[in-house]
């Protein structure tokens, strides 16, 4: 595999505020990578960095091979498309979508017959006399990603596309732009704060937090085996159970305060100070007798799925059934001893 774009060390600097610190990926050709963190973790700021909108303090980037010190955005050869669309209002769509070709310099004939063959591609052969006011949002979304894709870039860049569409917009655009992605055998990077849409659009995810890549991989792999509890807080929704406890006598469950206690499947250090990660849908209403309990603090059904809540709000649960509980109720749980995690309390390294 050739990476497509290739960052080593990175390290990016505002005055006095380190926003990357020494971060290194690989993106391959034809990958989706997702980058995903919380607010300010430094996502935008990396994106940028590859787009020569912002100049890195040190490292090194290549993209397509090349190092890209001192190379202007214009001559990169990515395109970026950004939540606000940014397209010209006095333009009509096919305008907008041959702007930039008629800016280095291709015909008007030729920019043309690119327009329709990308218009097609995207779905707006039917709009490209209208202008943008003219469209609903996802149309325009539309627009942005058809004149990011009419000069056949080495990647594409996103930041944050979707922010601006209501939910099933999102869902609906979310599909589009992986297939086409697909279809055009692009490289993709695409920066969001929904671990949900980088979950189900990329091949990729890598968690960020201040300015540290925490965690790469496979979206299920992020999933099933997190690094740190940090990770396995940020990927999954509803996010994963912390609880606090310390590894029992025989080193095969964690004793909880009332007594409780969670199964482990592998022997772990007696005595040891943990924090136990369940996912809310791994903890099922027991049958019979439990080892661990909550106290019913809310119960919301969404039909699909009942989510219950302890008292203390420290506790979630999902299940697909309808379960009769009210608030008060003590509820049994079983948990499947294999999907517990645990942690380390002072460093959240996974144990
Ligand atoms: P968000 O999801 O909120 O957009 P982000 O992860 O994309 O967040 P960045 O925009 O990359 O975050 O910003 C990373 C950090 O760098 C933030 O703490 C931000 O305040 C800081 N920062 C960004 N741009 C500048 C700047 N021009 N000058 C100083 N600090 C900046």
């Amino acid at each position: 595999m050739t990476a497509q774009i290739e960052l080593k060390n990175i390290d990016k600097h505002y005055g006095a505020f380190h926003a990357l610190k020494k971060v290194s990926l690989s993106i391959e050709k034809g990958s989706f990578v997702a980058l995903v963190g919380p607010s300010g973790c430094g996502k935008s700021t990396l994106l940028r960095s590859i787009a020569g909108l912002e100049t890195i303090t040190s490292g090194d980037l290549h993209i397509a091979g090349k190092e890209m010190t001192g190379v202007p955005p214009r001559h990169r050869d990515i395109a970026m498309v950004f939540q606000s669309y940014a397209l010209y209002p006095h333009m009509t769509v096919e305008e907008n979508l041959t702007y930039s070709l008629r800016l280095h310099g291709v015909g008007k004939a030729e920019a043309k017959a690119k327009a329709a063959e990308v218009a097609a591609t995207t779905g707006l052969s039917a709009l490209l006399s209208r202008y943008p006011r003219q469209l609903s949002g996802g149309q325009r979304q539309r627009v942005a990603m058809g004149r990011a894709i009419i000069r056949n870039p080495k990647a594409f860049l996103f930041d944050e596309p979707l922010s601006n569409l209501d939910a099933a917009l999102r869902v609906q655009m979310r599909k589009e732009i992986r297939a086409l992605h697909d279809r055009l055998g692009a490289t993709s990077v695409y920066v969001t704060h929904d671990q949900i849409e980088a979950m189900t659009m990329a091949d990729w995810v890598v968690v960020m937090r201040d300015g540290v890549i925490e965690q790469q991989g496979r979206p299920l792999d992020l999933y099933d085996q997190p690094v740190n509890r940090f990770v396995a807080g940020f990927i999954g929704s509803p996010a994963m159970n912390f609880v606090d406890g310390v590894i029992s006598e025989d080193g095969r469950g964690v004793v909880v305060g009332a007594g409780d206690r969670i199964p482990l499947a592998r022997q772990a250090e007696p005595n040891r100070k943990v924090v136990a990660g369940v996912r809310p849908e791994n903890l099922r209403v027991a049958e019979g007798a439990a080892s661990f309990h909550f106290e019913v603090g809310n119960v919301e059904s969404t039909g699909s799925a009942t989510y219950l809540t302890s008292k203390d709000g420290a506790l979630q649960l999902v299940q697909t059934e309808r379960l009769g509980f009210s608030v008060g109720d003590r509820v049994g749980l079983d948990i499947d001893p294999a999907l517990v995690h645990l942690f380390d309390p002072q460093t959240g390294a996974r144990i």
